[in-house]
């Protein structure tokens, strides 16, 4: 034997696939949220995949005016992507649309599920200059201080790449 256990680890250090640096997509872990860039021609478009926990602090059936209140409040904040995520201002990107669903947004409610729920945002940018994007600086750690990791994956036009927000570590570049 003349490979040393070391050179296997820093082997598969270097084999491991992007999305396994990433995390499974979908997994609920309070604290941490996903989010995927597709950067195609002109559009920018953002899919974040979170506990509302994160959001909220609770994943239950809103049971008072206050928690009620708490969901309003921060669907309009994420409304407001222009104000969540900045991409590169050279790059003069607009929002188009953002999309939230998630179960307690519904007009009623499910009363009970398995005590666990997210919310699936999904956020469209256009871009006048998209030739000049070269990254996002997200803003939701400071709006959801409950979330502590964000888990990135970006399909550019410079192919594909894996980062991890944290905040400290806000600024999505490729
Ligand atoms: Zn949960």
């Amino acid at each position: 034997m003349n490979t040393s256990p070391w050179s296997c680890l820093l082997v598969m250090a270097c084999l491991l696939p992007v999305p396994a640096l990433a995390g499974p997509p979908g997994a609920h872990v309070h604290g941490a949220a996903s989010l995927q860039v597709a950067v195609d021609g002109n559009t920018l478009s953002l899919q974040l995949e979170t506990p509302l926990a994160n959001l909220v602090g609770f994943e239950h059936a809103p049971r008072t005016a206050q928690q009620k209140q708490a969901l309003r409040a921060m669907a309009d904040r994420l409304r407001q992507a222009g104000e969540i995520f900045t991409p590169t201002p050279a790059a003069r990107c607009t929002t188009v649309s953002v999309e939230l669903e998630s179960p307690l947004l519904q007009p009623s409610p499910p009363a009970e599920g398995d005590g666990h729920a997210d919310l699936d945002g999904s956020f469209v940018f256009r871009c006048e200059n998209a030739a000049a994007l070269r990254d996002i600086e997200v803003g939701l750690f400071a709006t959801f201080p409950r979330l502590r990791r964000i888990d990135v994956q970006v399909a550019g036009p410079r192919g594909q790449s894996a980062a991890r927000l944290s905040p400290q570590q806000r600024r999505i570049s490729w």
